[in-house]
């Protein structure tokens, strides 16, 4: 068999949302597991919506992801140019071709005859379709409309009465019958070629072997398949992957929160954790594992573990794998990751304050606790706001030897330096205080932080400082005075 070659090929009129996304590291991990290649096109057609920006961020998007390709924008080859506004005379090549041997036609049809068409279609419960008026137009008649000016689109001369089946790798054997399929059209009036007939030519010269894609360009396929054979070229092998749909199991949209990799990037998901849940978004590997990485995606990948049922998109479960790849960082890698995040914070200056070793301690203290990195600030909010007491955590100052145990914890309390410096002290105060350690270490929580839950109270001290304890310590005393 010829060596596996796919592609990805985002029409620039938007930044790359999970679904493309998921298509394009489907690509990527079929062409790397069959040892193939994975070309990059832009399918540019659509003049009005698409923008040079928009590509620059998919593409951006890609490497961010991880992934990688070895032919197309970026990448170079033979088979360019790889944008394909810049392919329009390749394509005109086989415009032509298909015209001159009959298969094709131009067509004078205006919008109001053909929407004229389509209502007519529609009260007769028929399936709305190009019925083919322009088909058989005589070359006076054809003339005529020329000289009237109406620049004509070019149709595909569909042929009648055959079945098309797709053979795909996900969803099977598809058929589809030629007569609910209109004359379409290959050449819009401006002379841009449609998506259907530049798909083909493209997948054609750039000897694709596979075509791995959303299941909505299923119904595309058996167009696409006619091409083919009308151009008398052989196709590639085809692979439609499921729908993605939000929790609520309607198609993924707005509604359901961020849809673009650049939002999910912005807030802090590691590219490590997206590139894990992408993959396990319509397929799974054999076994239970669901940390795997991507060398190991790549060499269990397999079109047959492919779902046909849709995917739904779980943030609970993207959450926790963000968390988990975070937690597998060090702290070095830590402090880059969070770099750009912390120098937006609303806790700048405070940060600032700290030196070096306080900040490590810091950064040790939040790395758990973190489930994106642009949760920061809510992590860090324990540190640096001021104290707001909690119900409960008001009810825990209010009981029995309270003040005692306030007062033994200011009454020798050093400039914390150390962590383990900070633990001894606090087994001491529950020592002198002759309390169980729930006794002592609840009301100074609550003291110190108005909470019962929470960051581990010796990353809070130590950052604090003595000073800075002391002061909320005196603050809750007011509070069991009351
Ligand atoms: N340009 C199409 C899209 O973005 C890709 C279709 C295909 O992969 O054939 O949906």
């Amino acid at each position: 068999m010829d060596k596996v070659k796919v592609r990805f090929a985002p029409s620039p009129t938007g930044p790359l949302h999970i679904g493309g996304a998921r298509s394009a590291l489907f690509n990527y991990l079929y062409a790397l597991n069959q040892g193939g290649e994975l070309v990059l096109r832009i399918e540019d057609t659509d003049l009005e919506r698409s923008k040079r920006e928009y590509e620059e961020e998919i593409i951006d998007s890609l490497k961010w992801l991880g992934i990688t390709w070895n032919e197309g924008i970026g990448a170079g080859g033979e088979n360019g140019p790889y944008r394909q506004t810049e392919r329009l005379d390749i394509y005109s090549k086989y415009v032509q071709q298909l015209l001159d041997s009959g298969q094709a036609y131009y067509c004078y049809c205006t919008e109001e005859e053909l929407e004229d068409e389509r209502q007519a279609l529609m009260a007769k419960g028929e399936m709305p379709r190009y019925m083919g008026k322009c088909r058989n137009l005589s070359d006076a008649e054809r003339e005529e409309r020329q000289k009237q000016g109406i620049r004509p689109t070019v149709r595909f001369k569909v042929p009648e009465n055959k079945e098309y089946v797709v053979d795909d790798m996900v969803r099977g054997q598809v058929s589809f019958g030629s007569d609910n399929i209109g004359d379409f059209i290959i050449v819009k009036s401006d002379g841009i070629p449609t998506y259907n007939f530049a798909v083909v030519i493209d997948d054609t010269l750039m000897g694709i072997t596979h075509v791995v894609r959303a299941e909505e360009h299923l119904s595309n396929t058996p167009r696409q398949l006619m091409l083919y054979d009308a151009l008398g070229f052989s196709h590639p092998r085809f692979a439609h992957i499921s729908l993605i749909l939000g929790s609520d199991r309607q198609k993924m949209s707005k509604r359901h929160g961020a849809t673009s990799l650049i939002q999910y990037r912005e807030k802090g998901y590691l590219p490590e954790a997206m590139f894990n849940f992408l993959a396990f978004m319509g397929w799974s590997p054999e076994g239970e594992e669901q940390i795997l990485s991507p060398e190991q995606i790549i060499a269990s990948f397999s079109m047959n573990r492919v779902a046909k049922s849709p995917a739904v998109f779980d943030l609970d479960k993207l959450n926790w794998l963000n968390q988990q790849y975070i937690k597998q960082k060090d702290i070095d890698e830590l402090r880059v990751l969070l770099k750009p995040f912390l120098d937006k914070s609303i806790y700048r200056a405070e940060l600032d304050k700290l030196d070096d070793a306080r900040f490590n301690i810091l950064m040790q203290a939040v790395h758990d606790r973190l489930v994106c990195l642009g949760d920061i600030d809510q992590v860090l909010a324990i540190f640096f706001q001021e104290v707001e007491y909690e119900e409960e955590a008001v009810e825990a100052l209010k009981g029995e030897e309270v003040v005692k145990v306030l007062d033994l914890f200011c009454a020798e309390l050093p400039e914390p330096e150390e962590i383990d410096q900070i633990k001894q002290y606090l087994k001491e105060v529950v020592k002198k205080s002759g309390l169980k350690g729930k006794n002592v270490y609840m009301p100074l929580r609550a003291a110190l932080t108005g909470q019962l839950h929470g960051m581990d109270m010796p990353y809070l001290i130590l950052i604090w400082g003595r000073d800075e304890c002391i002061r909320r310590i005196n603050r809750a005393k007011t509070i069991v005075s009351d």
